[in-house]
């Protein structure tokens, strides 16, 4: 029970998920208690350093350029910005912040010299760092390394099979080939999901059978559930329910046993009944802050009530690996290579956004 195997099949994992509820919960919370601390769960802050006005067209996401949302679209933060938010954050009890900007990938220049040295001043208030920046090539995968980078955060979001129908203009392979540039440097890799685009179970055990194959697994798992926003073409989807959440992070924990599972986006529409059932079924990871990158979270004082309420504590920054060193922009052994990273473009097919903003103006 207590192996990590990298094998996992799409029909033992769907078996897993079916179990009888309390027959899975009871298997998860003891995988659970053979690798973690049930009672100290991770608390990290995520920050949206450049927001709207993505070239991107997942199906989910109100910042992609192309959708008619409500999003402010704003310019990259400062360093001074983002330090002060890190300080907030670290004050409030999380001890990694997790840095997002709305782009296809990272571009070697000023702005993203800027990131690096974000990375850098993060790093040495003594927390981890996370990045989420879309894709990166090795060299620049190696530069976020060297800035003192903990995690690189790249979800794969659904199955290889369903990925076609939630974003056009990239291939599932893709994702793979930057989760694979993170992997020749030292920061750990934080990659997952979303449950509730209208996908089937089988597409949910083909995106677990995806991360946990990896090897060495993710060191971070988000599962979000879908958060619907007006103006996306999944604006009309219903929520998913609580039972899915539960047996989604039940099933992540018992395929990767040694996965930080992170609850993310959808937790303002779950009962502290709902979250205490997802960390008895081992999660151990929350987004904190009243929001995540673009939609609601809930208030960091309700959820230090309900740690206080589950007697949960928050996790310590660097117990899980050491704190990587942070090297100065001077002293730097990398140049930008102004390279970009290579991407399949499978053609975009989906234009579901425009019959959504006609029928929103009707
Ligand atoms: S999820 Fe990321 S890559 Fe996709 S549209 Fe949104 S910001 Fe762009």
């Amino acid at each position: 029970m207590s192996e990590i195997r990298h094998n996992w099949t799409k029909e033992e994992i769907l078996a897993i998920y079916n179990k009888p509820l309390m027959e899975l919960l009871y298997e998860a919370a003891t995988v659970h208690r053979l690798h973690h601390d049930p009672n100290t769960v991770q608390v990290s802050t995520l920050l949206s350093i450049k927001t709207g006005g993505c070239p991107e067209d997942c199906g989910y996401c109100p910042q992609a350029a192309r959708y008619h949302t409500d999003i402010e679209g704003n310019d990259l933060m400062s360093v001074q910005q983002v330090k002060a938010q890190a300080l907030r954050a670290k004050s409030s009890g999380s001890s990694r912040v997790c840095m997002g900007a709305a782009w296809r990938n990272v571009k070697d220049g000023p702005e993203f010299d800027n990131v690096l040295e974000m990375v850098r001043t993060i790093n040495k208030l003594d927390m981890e760092v996370c990045c989420t920046l879309g894709m990166v090539t090795e060299n620049q995968a190696k530069r976020l390394a060297e800035a003192g980078l903990y995690a690189y955060n790249h979800n794969l979001d659904t199955s290889e099979d369903y990925y076609k129908d939630v974003i056009s203009t990239r291939a599932f392979e893709d994702r793979l080939d930057t989760i694979a540039n993170v992997r020749k440097t030292n920061v750990t890799v934080c990659s997952g999901g979303i449950i509730g685009m209208g996908e089937a179970l089988e597409d949910r055990a083909g995106m677990l059978v995806a991360l946990a194959t990896l090897d060495p697994q993710p060191e971070s798992t988000p599962i979000n559930a879908l958060v619907a926003v007006p103006g996306t073409p999944m604006e009309e989807i219903e929520p998913v329910s609580i039972w899915d959440m539960i047996r989604m992070v039940a099933t992540t924990r018992i395929v990767m046993p040694q996965t930080q599972v992170r609850l993310s986006a959808g937790r303002t529409d779950m009962s502290r009944e709902g979250q205490a059932m997802c960390f008895f079924a081992g999660a151990n990871s929350i987004f904190a802050g009243d929001k995540l990158l673009t939609t609601p979270n809930p208030d960091v004082n309700e959820d230090m009530k309900m740690f206080e309420l589950l007697g949960l504590t928050p996790m310590k920054p660097f117990v899980k690996k050491a704190q990587p060193e942070t090297v100065e922009a001077k002293d730097s052994n990398l140049q930008p290579l102004g390279e970009k990273p290579k991407w399949t473009r499978p053609g975009h097919t989906i234009e579901r956004n425009e019959e959504a903003r006609l029928t929103r103006s009707k």
